[in-house]
């Protein structure tokens, strides 16, 4: 019996041939076989040629997601395979790093896998069907290759919701004994991967939180808005700064970068502020308060192609009151985690801010995400994280 499989629509010339991996169920003229969600199958065009094989899920937008290009077994030896190599690459990238993304789904090759590890605890997600039904034997290569003592499942992020999958989070294996104390950087963090009201730590930032802070110089009044856990105030106040105001909207964001900056012998010269970026800064730009650095790092203001128009509205205030706080000599690090919003548009917004608050910028730093998040070439949805220094010139 011949591979279940869907066939492409004639007039798609499809992206799967330039290296992406998604095949819409808009683009599928039929199905071939009786292939149910989570299975592994082909890939033809209209003319039967195949292109590729993957994982099918009937419910998703997303009919399927390429595993391979190759006729393959999609066996366990293929995952162990896979999921070696992804550990591999970090080993050689972030080598002795306790806390990494151990596998980062379609850049890894492994649509829907994400694999985190914070010292000898690793949290899973699974946000395909083909990855959930092969969850078991996941834990097992996990277990075989990364000896972790204990697995953790998060598989309840709202995306499984359009995957049909059923939302869980529990101990898989070993004994979780409450929040842990992780090394990021050069700093630890309390961390409760079983918190519903948090995903972790935002791993893909632990490269950037120590770029920005070799900008920081004996005694600088450092801003970190949008902290979390404090990563990049923290770091800042480890590098000599003077003092840092952290600012969240979460009040366990707050306690949490509390208990990083003491962990960091650095409580001293760190104090926190719970409340709305957008008033504390409109707040703090009307007294005429002045910070020689400045970090901006928002949650995503877009889940949507359609919210990007507020998006940037949202973006350009806080880029403008930032701007007109800084002092001469002073710098802005600022990042964006939407995907819908190109470097180059997020660009163009800082220009404009620095129009209107008449500042002179001159561009030193290009920041991204952490290389523990691989994007893959052709997949511009694997990549999201961008980031850019900025001095303020006496132009
Ligand atoms: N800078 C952090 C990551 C920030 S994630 C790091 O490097 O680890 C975004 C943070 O913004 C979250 O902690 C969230 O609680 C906070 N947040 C969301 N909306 C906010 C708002 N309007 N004002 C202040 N904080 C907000």
């Amino acid at each position: 019996m011949s591979t279940p499989a869907v066939v492409l629509n004639r007039k798609v010339t499809h992206r799967l041939l330039t290296g992406h991996l998604w095949v819409y169920s808009s683009e599928i003229e039929r199905v071939e076989g009786a292939p149910v969600t989570g299975d592994v199958i082909a890939v033809r065009d209209g003319s039967g040629r195949t292109l590729a094989w993957g994982f099918y899920n009937s419910t998703s937008k997303i009919t399927v997601r390429v595993l391979s290009r190759q006729e393959r077994s999609f066996d366990e030896a293929f995952f162990r395979s896979r999921i070696a190599d992804a550990i591999a690459y970090r080993d050689q990238v972030l080598p002795g790093h306790p806390a990494r993304r151990l596998v980062s789904s379609e850049g890894d090759l492994l649509p829907g896998l994400i694999v985190d590890q914070y010292g000898d605890t690793v949290v899973v997600q699974c946000t395909t069907a083909g990855i959930d039904r092969r969850l078991t034997m996941i834990v097992g290569i996990l277990q075989e290759l990364v000896h972790p003592r204990v697995v953790i499942e998060r598989n309840d992020l709202s995306v499984r919701g359009y995957e049909g999958l059923p939302h869980r989070r529990g101990v898989l294996v070993g004994d979780h004994t409450g929040p842990l104390r992780v090394r990021v950087g050069d700093v630890d963090f309390p961390c409760d991967p079983l918190d519903p009201h948090k995903t972790g730590l935002y791993l893909d930032q632990q490269v950037s939180w120590r770029q920005v802070a070799s900008l920081v110089r004996p005694g600088m009044r450092v801003l970190d808005v949008f902290c979390h856990l404090g990563g990049f105030g923290v770091h800042a106040a480890k590098a000599g700064a003077g003092e840092v105001l952290a600012i969240d909207s979460a009040a366990d964001s707050i306690s949490g970068a509390t208990q990083t900056a003491a962990w960091a012998d650095v409580s001293e010269r760190f104090a926190t502020r719970c409340g709305n970026a957008f008033d504390v800064l409109k707040e703090f730009d009307s007294a005429g308060a002045r910070y020689d650095l400045i970090v901006l790092d928002p949650p995503s203001f877009t889940r949507t192609r359609d919210a990007v128009e507020g998006a940037m509205r949202g973006y350009k205030e806080i880029h403008l009151r930032a701007l007109r706080m800084l002092s001469p000599g002073g710098v802005l690090a600022t990042f964006s985690c939407s995907h819908h919003i190109s470097a180059h548009a997020f660009g163009e917004m800082v220009i404009d801010a620095a129009a209107d608050a008449g500042r002179t910028l001159r561009r030193e730093a290009i920041y991204g995400a952490s290389p523990d998040h691989p994007v893959l070439a052709a997949v511009p949805e694997s990549e999201y994280l961008k980031g850019f220094a900025y001095r303020v010139l006496d132009g």
